[in-house]
């Protein structure tokens, strides 16, 4: 593990002594933190009018009720939260999940990633996150317009177009976005299209926006492999998940000439050494909102592994694209030994401090989250910008523009880590040229 830099132990101190308990908060800071030693050591000024201790602070956070009544009548509260985190480059943007482990440190980690993230696309957002521990597994289509509307009903006074722009993430997907739009419009009485992105097409959403952090992604990794020559034809992958990411990464790698064998989700995953026939996937999670398990029983030659770590199936390249930690310090010694030559997170901090500790001293291409996954946030960017414009660009405009966003954001890690001494530490890079881009704007707004 990096030793953080003297100047901003204090820091990290009264981090860990002001949110205890808030575990993937931490984790996230202290990451973060690690990487910044070596830029205040070039640029003290960053270090002044604690403008650190600022970043690490949310601007607002704000925790509510969500009573709603399910099926049976029954009255269920469930608690929602929304951390806007960092406005200095644009709205408050990221995600709502909807996930029974949701909490305040889990949303804050988030919130705090998407700070850096959403510097990195480029693009004028600033950084934020929400969502509830509703769980909506197995709850009816009414149930969930219920708890969405519910859930509106508070959050919406927190929102605007120029002020605090959700989307989806975990258990939020276009179904959700749209019940929480129509809740939105209803009790405003306005048709902001740009209040939410991952809207259906219908009603201003953007082309590709469903693909855009899977396409991200496999996009980011092609660049990276490409450094060493290399690239998707003909490898081995594993994907993590079968969700929104995990799905339209499956989609491009395959149509980058790679084959992915294994995917999952919370039960269990599966293996195909075929190749995952993603159509199925697709008719199982998309349509049905099945599990995964029921693919072997569809598709012969298959077989399905209940419990146990993904990441034993040999692969060479890894994209774990379900949830935080879920890639432990064994499951990286496990790819590694099978000859694992790349990594590229999906998801957002899956991969455990240990892990990727391990990947970078192995010399195994490692691209972070907060980089790698920034393709679903950039094309919701790009969401606003075409409802602004009351404009609606094609597929193909669109998957251009997000292709060139993650190639942009590619090299400007590898430029970033390069001129910081560490060529090739993508999380480095990451991390100090998001830093940098809010800090000159936060110094120029003065002391707020
Ligand atoms: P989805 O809800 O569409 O899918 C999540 C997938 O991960 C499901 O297969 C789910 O399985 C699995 N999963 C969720 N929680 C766990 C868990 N605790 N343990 C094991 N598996 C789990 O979410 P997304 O695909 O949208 O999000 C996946 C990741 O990508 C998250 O980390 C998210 O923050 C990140 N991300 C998403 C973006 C987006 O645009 N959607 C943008 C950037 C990052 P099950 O069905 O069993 O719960």
């Amino acid at each position: 593990m990096t030793k953080i830099d003297e100047k901003l132990q204090p820091i990290l101190d009264d981090v860990l002594r002001r949110n205890a308990g808030e575990t993937e908060f931490l984790q996230a800071v202290q990451e973060v933190l690690e990487s910044l030693g070596r830029v205040i050591a070039k640029h003290p000024e960053y270090a002044d009018h604690a403008l650190i201790e600022r970043i690490c602070e949310p601007e607002r956070q704000i925790i509510f009720r969500v009573p709603w009544v399910d099926d049976a009548g029954q009255v269920q509260i469930n608690r929602g939260f929304r951390v806007q985190f960092n406005s200095a480059l644009g709205p408050y943007k990221g995600g709502l999940r909807f996930h029974p482990s949701v909490n305040v440190g889990i949303i804050k980690f988030l919130g705090f990633e998407q700070i850096f993230k959403n510097a990195l696309t480029g693009l004028p957002i600033g950084g934020g996150k929400g969502g509830s521990d509703f769980n909506p597994r197995g709850r009816s289509d009414g149930e969930i317009m219920r708890f969405c509307q519910s859930f509106m009903t508070e959050l919406y006074r927190h929102l605007g177009e120029y002020t605090d722009v959700p989307a989806g993430d975990i258990g939020v997907g276009a179904r959700e976005i749209g019940f929480l739009f129509g809740q939105y419009k209803r009790l405003t009485n306005r048709y902001e299209a740009g209040v939410l992105t991952g809207k259906g097409l219908v009603y201003g959403g953007s082309r590709a926006r469903r693909e855009a952090t899977g396409y991200g992604a496999v996009y980011f990794v092609n660049r990276m492999l490409a450094t060493r020559g290399e690239g998707f034809d003909g490898k081995r992958a594993v994907v993590s998940g079968s969700g929104n990411v995990a799905i339209y990464t499956i989609e491009k790698i395959r149509e980058f000439g790679g084959k992915v064998i294994a995917c999952s989700d919370s039960n269990g995953y599966i293996v195909d050494e075929a190749g995952i026939d993603l159509e199925l996937v697709k008719e199982i999670k998309e349509i049905r909102r099945g599990r995964i398990s029921e693919y072997v029983d569809l598709k012969s030659g298959s077989h399905y592994v209940e419990k146990g770590s993904i990441w034993d199936v040999p692969c060479d390249v890894a994209m774990p694209s379900a949830t935080q930690n879920e890639l432990t310090g064994k499951d990286a010694g496990t790819l590694i030994r099978n000859g694992v030559t790349a990594v590229g997170e999906g998801a957002n901090m899956p991969s455990t401090p240990e892990a990727v500790r391990l990947f970078q001293e192995a010399g195994v291409m490692f691209a972070p989250g907060k980089a790698a996954n920034a393709g679903g946030v950039a094309t919701s960017a790009l969401e606003m910008q075409q409802n602004a414009s009351r404009d609606s660009w094609t597929f193909e405009q669109t998957e251009e523009r997000l292709a060139a966003i993650m190639h942009d954001i590619h090299d400007r890690c590898a430029a970033t880590a390069e001129e910081y001494g560490v060529p090739g530490d993508y999380v480095l890079g990451a991390n100090v040229a998001g830093f940098v881009r809010v800090a000159e704007a936060m110094q120029a707004m003065g002391v707020i």
